[in-house]
């Protein structure tokens, strides 16, 4: 390993990878013929002819799977589960998707028995449960969001854009028009344009201010009758927050268009402010990012839309309502609806967890998480600044985002610097986004991260900027550390192996 003498190494913060062994081939290659991970005793039954039995579905030569015993079969997954790195390990600073740390009480309570089994197709009657649990939940995040109606089917936030936008253009459809054209500023999340090409709009750049928000001028010359919509991330990408709000959604409004909030950044807005005061006509949320379910490898997304009450009767079908007896049913009988955007409910399970993390917080603990998540990236924005280029000097909210414009003077790039902060133990932060900051390093602590380990990640980029200066090589060679060094990420991308495969 490459270790700089001067400075303080991946050792000496404490944060070592476990079971880091050499022989990269002795390692994966397990397979030797006739092994096997069980034994069955002899056939005490008359033998049947397979080939009766399965017909055309008899395989007559064996597939080729690895011959392995049980031990080497539970090492070899156990091992490849060391190697990742997961929340469970440390900080997983990866701006803009809010890595926060999944409770466990969360996972405890989508597992209880009446929940987790609850079959899409019972009849209402007899999943009054789960249907209360869905109720409740919607009612959390209508409060939440200052909002009049919701669906939680959206898959994830993608997902819930593109409902969103549906629900843009059934309105605007239902007043005679769809309209032509969607308006999204410079910093946005690249869904963003996607959804809106998808739904069939033309996209329209909007620049952005030298604070990092909407320049309302650009926007007044560019809103017209036909604009559907505004889509908006607030905070936006570069965590700032847009002050001018409200006035946007009266210029917008003045038009005939709607203001579509991208609410994956409501990290840094929950139990302070709600996008329904402000103007806001539709939204997303994403449950796996501000509601503390798995995401990323570790589960399904969801990505629940709540409107205003003029969008509420093009929601998807089918929407919980509530008879007079109090009793809850789906109702499917909505012909304004855009129809389906998911089988059965949504992701169910991620409904529980979000639940169960709104509640085990409370509105004060919420409110909490949210000046918790704010100032933890305000202190590493503090304690950095010194040594890394912040382009926006406006506020930071929830994350910061710095440039890499000093080290690259170095030759040293964001990309560079992400890589050796994995030899630290770090996952890395967002690299190079959002477009609008050139070299960006888009740093997302979460409320998750105590003082304690807040320091340990500005000791390990002080360090980093400190190689920069004396050993750039060291930067722009990492990772040293890892099981296999800096793979060409282009062909990783596009010549993926995901599977073993037998030798030819
Ligand atoms: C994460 C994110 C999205 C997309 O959410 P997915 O669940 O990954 O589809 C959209 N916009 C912003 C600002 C995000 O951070």
């Amino acid at each position: 390993m490459v270790t700089s003498t001067e400075n303080p190494s991946p050792q000496t913060l404490g944060k070592v990878r476990p079971h880091q062994t050499q022989n990269e081939a002795l390692l994966f290659e397990k397979s030797s013929p006739g092994k096997r991970a069980y034994k069955l005793p002899p056939l005490d039954v008359p033998a049947v002819d397979p080939a009766a039995l399965l017909g055309a579905a008899h395989r007559t030569t064996p597939g080729e799977l690895p011959e392995l015993s049980e031990i080497e079969i539970i090492r070899h997954f156990t091992r490849l589960s060391t190697w990742n790195y997961a929340i469970d390990l440390g900080m997983y600073p990866l701006g803009s998707c809010t890595m926060k740390y999944n409770p466990r009480v969360n996972e405890l309570v989508a597992r209880i028995e009446g929940l987790a089994e609850a079959h899409p197709y019972r009849p209402d009657a007899l999943a009054q449960g789960i249907l209360e649990v869905i109720d409740l939940l919607q009612r959390c995040l209508l409060e939440i969001t200052g909002m009049d109606a919701i669906t939680l089917q959206p898959a994830a936030g993608a997902h819930g854009e593109f409902t969103g936008i549906l629900l843009v253009r059934a309105w605007h459809e239902s007043q005679g028009n769809p309209r032509r054209k969607v308006l999204i500023p410079d910093s946005a999340h690249g869904t963003n344009p996607a959804t809106a090409a998808i739904c069939g709009y033309t996209v329209e750049n909007l620049k952005s201010n030298a604070e990092g928000g909407i320049d309302l001028e650009a926007l007044t010359r560019q809103v017209d009758e036909e604009t559907a919509a505004l889509m908006l991330t607030n905070p936006s990408t570069i965590g700032v927050f847009e002050s001018q709000i409200a006035r946007i959604a009266e210029i917008l409004h003045a038009k005939g268009a709607l203001l579509y909030m991208d609410g994956a950044n409501m990290n840094a807005l929950v139990g302070k402010a709600r996008p329904g005061d402000f103007g806001v006509d539709v939204m997303h949320l994403n449950l796996h990012k501000t509601f503390s379910t798995p995401h990323g490898g570790g589960g399904p997304g969801s990505g629940p839309v709540a409107c205003k009450a003029y969008l509420e009767p093009f929601l998807p079908i089918p929407v919980l309502v509530q008879n007079e007896d109090g009793a809850k049913h789906w109702n499917y009988d909505r012909p304004q609806s855009v129809g389906r955007v998911r089988a059965f409910y949504g992701n169910t399970g991620m409904f529980i967890r979000a639940l169960a993390y709104i509640l085990a917080n409370g509105p004060d603990g919420l409110r909490q998480t949210t000046e918790d998540a704010v100032l933890n990236a305000n202190y590493i924005r503090k304690k950095l600044e010194d040594l890394y280029e912040l382009p926006y000097k406006t506020a930071s909210m929830h994350e910061v985002v710095f440039s890499d414009k000093r080290q690259a003077a170095k030759g040293v790039k964001t990309g560079d610097i992400a890589k050796r902060l994995i030899d630290y133990g770090f996952h890395p932060y967002t690299v190079s986004f959002p477009m609008i900051v050139h070299g960006a390093l888009m740093i997302e602590p979460t409320e998750s991260e105590s003082l304690e380990e807040l320091d340990l990640f500005i000791a390990a980029m002080r360090s980093i900027a400190k190689e920069v200066e004396e050993t750039p090589e060291l930067v722009k060679t990492a990772p040293h550390s890892t099981r296999v060094s800096r793979l060409d990420e282009v062909q990783a991308a596009r010549k993926p192996i995901l599977r073993w495969r037998p030798a030819e």
